[in-house]
C-alpha cells in the first residue's frame, strides 16, 4: 500500500478515536532487505525499525537515522548480541530474560530501554507473558537498575472478532493503567496494532503500531 494511505488510514482512526497525541509508527523490517529498509527510512513519519531476530538484524544493521527495536521472542543465549545490536528491546517475557538483560546492560555500560510483552489473547502460539504472571515480572522489571521500563507490547488475536480483538487490547491498556500506579513509572508506551488490527488498537489507545505487510507488502521467507 502506498505509504499515504497508511498515513491516512492511522490520521483517521485517531479522528474515529478523539485522539490528536503522537502515535509512533515501528515498520516491521523482518524479512525485508537493507535497499527495502532504507526507502523506508525515508518516510518521515517512520519512527523506528522492527526486528523479530537477533541474527537478522545483526546482518542487516547499519548507522541508520532511526533506532531498531527488537519486537521477537528472545532467546536468553541471545540476550547480550541483542543488548548490543538494538536500541529497544520490546519483548521482555520471563523474569529470567530481565535479569539476564539488566546483567549484561550493566556490564555493557548501557540503560536498555524495555516493554513487558503481555499474551493478552491466551493463544498457545503467542509470546509473551501470560496476564496471571505479570505482576511478578512487572516488580523485577521496575527494580533493575540497567533496564528503563517505558511500557507494554501486545500482539493481538488472530481473528476478525472486532469485539475479541479489542478486548485484548484494553486488557493490556488496563494493565499498563495499574502498573504506572503500583511503580509510579510512566510507562508511556502501548505497543499494539499490526496491519490487520491497527485501527482497533488505536481505538484501544496505543501509542505505538508495528507495521510490516502494509508498508513493505507480503513477507516471503525463505528456507535457510
Ligand atoms: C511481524 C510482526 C509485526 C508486523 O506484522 P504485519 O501484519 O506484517 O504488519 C508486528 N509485530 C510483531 C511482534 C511481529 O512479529
Amino acid at each position: 500500500m502506498e505509504s499515504e494511505k497508511i498515513y491516512e488510514r492511522i490520521q483517521n482512526a485517531k479522528l474515529k478515536a478523539n485522539r490528536n497525541d503522537k502515535i509512533f509508527f515501528t515498520a516491521v523490517s523482518k524479512t525485508r532487505t537493507v535497499d527495502e529498509m532504507k526507502e523506508a527510512e525515508k518516510i518521515s513519519w517512520v519512527d523506528f525499525f522492527g526486528e523479530n531476530r537477533v541474527q537478522e538484524a545483526e546482518q542487516k544493521k547499519w548507522p541508520s537515522k532511526i533506532s531498531w527495536r527488537l519486537i521477537g521472542h528472545l532467546q536468553n543465549n541471545k540476550a547480550r548480541k541483542a543488548v548490543e545490536i538494538f536500541d529497544y528491546i520490546d519483548s521482555v517475557d520471563s523474569v529470567e530474560l530481565a535479569l539476564r538483560l539488566n546483567r549484561i546492560s550493566g556490564e555493557l555500560n548501557k540503560i536498555m530501554p524495555v516493554l513487558i510483552e503481555v499474551n493478552t489473547s491466551g493463544e498457545e502460539s503467542k509470546t509473551g507473558i501470560a496476564p496471571e504472571k505479570f505482576s511478578e515480572l512487572l516488580d523485577v522489571t521496575a527494580q533493575q537498575k540497567n533496564l528503563r521500563l517505558d511500557g507494554l507490547m501486545t500482539v493481538g488475536p488472530l481473528t476478525n472478532d472486532e469485539y475479541k480483538i479489542r478486548k485484548s487490547f484494553a486488557a493490556l491498556r488496563e494493565l499498563c493503567e495499574g502498573a504506572r500506579i503500583s511503580t509510579g513509572l510512566k510507562m508511556p508506551v502501548l505497543s499494539m496494532g499490526m496491519s490487520d488490527d491497527f485501527e482497533e488498537a488505536i481505538l484501544e489507545g496505543s501509542t505505538m503500531i508495528r507495521i510490516g505487510t502494509l508498508l513493505f507488502g507480503a513477507r516471503i521467507y525463505h528456507q535457510n
